[in-house]
């Protein structure tokens, strides 16, 4: 390394001083790379994927680094073809190329074991159990709905919600049997009316369990999250609050999913400063349905990782009256989980059980970053020995090993709110989690 160059050499000591700055290092693996210093390119690519998982600019180094085709590769050299290369479907021309999975598992497709070691109908290779109605659209991040589209009757129903029997249980008795049941539904009247709120810690699947409900009860889908709702233009948000609530009016039986309640936050003073005040009030008079059965088939659904700071007022009977734990995935739901994130992946005789024991605790979305660190170590290995090789059990438990819950976070903040400020017995189900787990 004495014959370096000047440029490099600064380009390193900026790159250790400021490890986390992605950009600056795949400059700075670019160059090792016009230098032919492959390996050094592929560490810092890896590197930079461990910043920002999935990075397609660092995919595409890393790939170009270890000599991997970026585009698929043409047909193995037979005759040769004419010149139509098995293009993607839709790859733009500047979306920079991402190593292609599909195309090296093909390549070894003769050589590699089944996909996983467990369960009965997953020796397949193409999916059986869960993986098959985990759909895309389920499972995807459902913050992409820009503010006012309304998804029709979606097909995920809380069959698709992996495990979580006990949200399920509550979910059908506290919410889904009575509207179910026109004759309860007309002897009780408004009583029936009101809401729930979904609360737990982050990536945890209340996004996607309110999407189920909805599936469900055969309604439409509309979910805003607060932070769009709320506008710098003073009296802008209150109609924003409006239009999506005669939005959901026009096309019941909707369910109006109020994501990050708490952005409407109890912080009086700040709220007296901001015109927040206007927009709860708002939110209580669409709640309240103005006059009479105006709500009728609108169901409302909010979530919040910190319902501590939802404001009271809209927790009072008849408003969001119920609330619900969503706690991070259970084993099964874990397995689910899993299953949807390999399903598109390079991966060999996996152990899922194994891997569902080693990550107790984990959220949804660690159990997505954690197939993907698993991948990118697979990666990094073939690119060292020059052989692609399967993403295997041991990959997954190293990762496991490596993350740790997103939760204890939450736990942490949660315990103190449980034990000092139940009131009424809101948080009554998370002492009784904090207690199974001896965390209290
Ligand atoms: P939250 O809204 O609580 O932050 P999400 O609903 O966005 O969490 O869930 C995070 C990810 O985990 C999503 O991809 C979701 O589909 C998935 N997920 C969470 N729980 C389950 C489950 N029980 N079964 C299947 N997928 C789940
Ligand atoms: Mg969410």
């Amino acid at each position: 390394m004495s014959d370096e160059s000047p440029l490099l050499r600064s380009l390193r000591a900026a790159v250790a001083a400021a490890p986390e700055d992605v950009p600056l290092r795949l400059h700075f693996a670019e160059l090792l790379l016009a230098e032919g210093r492959h390996d050094e390119a592929v560490g810092q690519a890896a590197a930079a994927l461990q910043h920002a998982p999935g990075d397609p600019a660092a995919r595409d180094l890393m790939a170009r680094a270890m000599g991997l085709p970026t585009q698929p590769p043409p047909p193995p050299a037979t005759a040769p073809t004419p010149p139509t290369p098995p293009t993607p479907p839709a790859r733009t021309p500047d979306e920079p190329p991402a190593f292609d999975w599909a195309a090296a598992e093909q390549q070894v497709a003769d050589l590699v074991g089944p996909r996983f070691t467990d369960g009965d109908d997953s020796a397949t290779g193409t999916g059986g159990g869960m993986e098959a109605p985990l759909t895309s659209d389920g499972l995807g991040d459902p913050g992409d709905a820009s503010a006012w589209d309304v998804d029709a009757p979606g097909a995920v129903r809380l069959a698709d919600v992996g495990g979580m029997r006990e949200v399920k249980e509550r979910l059908e008795a506290a919410f889904l049997a009575p509207l179910r049941n026109p004759e309860l539904r007309r002897l009780y009247g408004k009583s029936l009316r009101g809401g729930l709120l979904l609360y737990g810690p982050p990536g945890c699947g209340k996004t996607f369990i309110a999407r189920a409900v909805a599936g469900e009860l055969g309604a439409s889908f509309l979910s805003v999250s607060l932070a769009d709702i709320l506008d710098m233009y003073i009296g802008t948000s209150e109609r924003n609050v409006h239009d999506i609530f005669e939005t959901a009016r026009r096309q019941a039986p909707c369910v109006v999913f109020l994501d990050e309640l708490d952005a409407l936050g109890a912080k009086r003073s700040r709220m007296h400063h901001s015109g927040l005040r206007n927009v709860v009030n708002q939110l209580l008079t669409e709640l309240d349905g103005v006059d009479g059965d105006r709500n009728e088939g609108v169901f409302v659904l909010a979530a919040t990782n910190v319902p501590w700071d939802v404001d009271l007022a809209l927790r009072r009977p008849g408003r969001l009256d119920r609330t619900l734990l969503v706690l991070p995935p259970d084993g099964p739901a874990r397995e689910a989980i899993l299953r949807y994130h390999l399903r598109e992946r390079p991966i060999e005789s996996v152990d899922l059980g194994r891997i569902v024991k080693a990550t107790e605790d984990f959220s949804g979305a660690d159990l997505a970053h954690l197939c993907e660190s698993a991948a990118e170590a697979a990666l990094l290995d073939s690119a060292r020995t020059g052989t692609v090789r399967m993403i295997t059990t041991k990959d997954l438990l190293r990762a496991a090993k490596e993350l740790k819950p997103s939760s204890e976070s939450w736990f942490a903040s949660a315990r103190n709110v449980a034990m000092f400020a139940n009131d009424g017995g809101t948080y009554d189900d998370l002492l009784a989690h904090l207690k199974k787990k001896r965390k209290l």
